[in-house]
């Protein structure tokens, strides 16, 4: 089946990407989200961030407002139940999932396909509480979206080929880049970047080093792009906290056990960016200062 419409469960950072790249290449979009000022916030950022693809050469200025009309949001989950293609992406907790597909399956034309950009949680079980376990499958964007080039396609144990071909179909004319993981906790790209991220966050626990200094060694020692703390800032430490003991409970291995220093700064609701403070303070004008 060829998709047309896609329907987007979770508004927040994740979700207003999916459904900008989505927009930009021509599927018609619903987004939904428990909060409207979600939404509401979800429409500036796409608005801003295409803007800025404008100001660059890298999307026509027709395209822009094209794109933007076909961006449309309800608060009703169950106004998604005729798109072709639902792609959830709210917060990872698993009840929460669960209780959004279990809320969209009456709802659902028979052709619909069910997707998560789960992070981490079993692809598999997710499915096997709808009516479509063959219809089911892992759509797992990375963040920020409209930069990021990879998608994971990940099969649960019941995916068949159809549904695959039609996901992979909408990775191509995205102009992205798929990669096929099997349903195992946190995929390919977490299950080896969140315990490099979880193993930065006890190098400051136990003092080896700074915020600062452990940034920087990843940054100038490793070449990576971003520091580990500034990355797990960018990502949110909720969401790097459930990868964590996803990994912790799923593979039942004390090597993933989420770092006591991560979970203490979720609690605090020092979230990362999105909270404007996490292992870096945000709040100021200037470069963002370390919180330890
Ligand atoms: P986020 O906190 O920015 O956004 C989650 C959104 O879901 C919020 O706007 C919240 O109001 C909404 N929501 C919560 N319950 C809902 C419900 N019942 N119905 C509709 N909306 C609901 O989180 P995010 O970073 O966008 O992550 C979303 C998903 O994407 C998670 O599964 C996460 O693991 C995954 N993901 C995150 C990243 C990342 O780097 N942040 C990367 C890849 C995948």
């Amino acid at each position: 089946m060829a998709i047309q419409t896609i329907g987007i469960v979770g508004a927040g950072q994740m979700g207003n990407g999916i459904a900008h790249v989505c927009a930009l290449a021509g599927y018609e979009v619903t987004l939904t989200d428990v909060s409207q000022d979600a939404l509401d916030r979800a429409r500036a950022t796409i608005s801003r961030n295409i803007d800025r693809q404008v100001e660059r050469g890298k999307v026509e200025p027709a395209d822009r407002d094209a794109a933007m009309s076909r961006v449309g949001s309800t608060l009703t989950l169950t106004d998604l139940g005729q798109s072709d293609l639902i792609i959830e992406a709210a917060t990872e907790r698993e009840s929460v999932k669960q209780a959004i597909f279990e809320d969209l399956v009456p709802h659902l034309k028979r052709e619909t396909i069910l997707t998560s950009n789960t992070s981490s949680i079993s692809i598999t079980r997710l499915a096997s509480r709808t009516d479509r376990p063959e219809k089911f499958m892992g759509f797992h964007f990375m963040n920020p979206v409209p930069v990021m080039q990879l998608v994971e396609l990940i099969r649960g144990i019941a995916t068949d080929d159809e549904t695959f071909d039609a996901c992979k179909s909408v990775v191509d004319r995205l102009g992205k880049q798929a990669a096929t993981a099997e349903d195992f906790p946190a995929f390919i790209v977490n299950r080896i970047l969140m315990p490099m991220i979880n193993e930065a966050v006890y190098t400051l626990y136990e003092g080896v080093g700074t915020v600062r200094s452990i940034d920087m060694s990843m940054k100038l020692g490793a070449n990576h792009p971003m520091g580990p703390l500034a990355l797990a800032d960018f990502i949110g430490l909720d969401t790097c906290l459930a990868i964590m003991n996803v990994l912790h409970d799923g593979l039942a291995d004390t090597k993933y056990r989420p770092c006591p220093l991560l979970t203490k700064y979720v609690e605090a609701g020092w979230l990362g960016r999105k909270t404007k403070r996490g292992f870096y303070d945000y709040r100021g004008e200037g470069d963002p200062v370390p919180t330890r």
